[in-house]
């Protein structure tokens, strides 16, 4: 799995980083997305679908 995000779309809701604290952060700022990793580990896949599912402005993207 690669993880593409879009920061200028993002509005800083912070699901992302409540639903895969592993692969996404929020900048201390402005919180908007800061992606950790772009090759996450298996284990968190499901957990980084999930933030794709929650985003609420689908600024994630992911290659299977
Ligand atoms: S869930 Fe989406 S909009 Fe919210 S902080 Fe993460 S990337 Fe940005």
């Amino acid at each position: 799995m690669k993880v593409k995000v879009d920061a200028d779309r993002c509005v800083a809701s912070g699901m992302c980083a409540f639903s895969a604290p592993e692969v996404f952060d929020q900048n201390e700022h402005d919180g908007v997305v800061v992606l950790l990793t772009e090759l996450p580990s298996a284990e968190h896949h499901d957990a980084v679908r999930s933030a794709v599912r929650n985003c609420p402005n689908m600024v994630i993207a992911i290659e299977e």
